[in-house]
């Protein structure tokens, strides 16, 4: 079979089966034809007519099948971009979400260039390696609860000497350090929420935070400004209904809050600057 038509094959299937319009399932088999192959989008173009090789075949409808079963691409091709870079992603870790962008954004606006910053919960580590990419001067704390998790960061950080990695619950095992900026995507979706059951295969750990999904977003702003210098900021990332519980939970320690909204224009991430230590 030629590349062009086992393309086609795998787009419909996955359509069908997902739910998918042609032209998402037609970007996600190429995706995953490229992972297969190893090989970039445009090998496939100028290779369309191609025979496959039986062994690459097969290794491409083993991942068509697990697609078939709702894995998330991410994880069948082993990566994922953002912020302009290729992640390495696995079950272990949260895929990274273009919405996180936005806090990535805000973060290089918020920090001095030179700036001590903390981010906890790193999963993938694709906020703490981005933030490192662009600001090489600055020192990156890179905290995780999950070990698994940590070596993944450690993977995507691996060129940059900028950043630490240190396994924590939280503040819980950190060094007595102040930072001009804590950044964090924390889990923040209720228990029970019925979007649970589109992200079966991610971790729950970087996903639910208690009844309303709240809890791990509580103890951070809590326990933020005794690891913050006076007027460093804290920004971290929560859900679509969720702005306005967390604007009053920082407004009790920090000042100049504020929501920000993401390219889909819902309120994405919230915070503020700490008044005194
Ligand atoms: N943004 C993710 C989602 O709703 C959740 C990530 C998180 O809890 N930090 O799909």
């Amino acid at each position: 079979m030629t590349v062009s038509l086992v393309l086609r094959r795998a787009s419909e299937r996955i359509g069908a089966s997902v739910g998918l319009d042609a032209i998402e399932a037609a970007i996600e088999a190429r995706a995953l034809l490229c992972a297969a192959l190893d090989v970039d989008r445009v090998w496939l173009i100028v290779h369309a007519q191609d025979e496959l090789e039986a062994p690459n075949l097969h290794e491409f409808e083993k991942m068509v099948e697990r697609r078939l079963k709702g894995e998330p691409v991410a994880y069948i091709a082993g990566f994922r971009e953002f912020y302009g870079a290729k992640f390495r992603v696995t079950r272990d870790v949260l895929i990274p979400r273009p919405e996180t962008e936005l806090l990535v954004d805000l973060a290089l606006e918020c920090m001095p260039e030179d700036g001590k910053v903390l981010d906890l919960g790193t999963g993938s580590g694709a906020i703490a390696v981005s933030i490192a990419r662009l600001r090489k001067s600055a020192a990156i704390c890179a905290i995780d609860k999950s070990p698994a998790a940590l070596e993944i960061a450690k993977e995507n950080g691996r060129d940059l000497p900028n950043i630490d990695y240190v396994e924590s619950d939280w503040f819980e095992a950190l060094p007595d350090e102040k930072y001009d900026l804590i950044v964090s995507n924390p889990p923040y979706i209720a228990e029970g929420d019925e979007h649970l059951k589109d992200l079966q295969f991610e971790p729950s750990l970087a996903l639910t935070s208690g009844r309303d999904g709240l809890d791990a977003i509580r103890r951070i702003v809590q326990d933020a400004p005794s690891h913050l210098k006076a007027g460093g900021w804290l920004l971290f990332e929560h859900g679509y209904d969720q702005g306005g519980k967390c604007r009053k939970l920082l407004s009790k320690k920090f000042y100049e809050v504020a929501t920000w909204r993401d390219l889909s224009g819902n309120d994405r991430v919230s915070g503020g600057r700490l008044t005194s230590a």
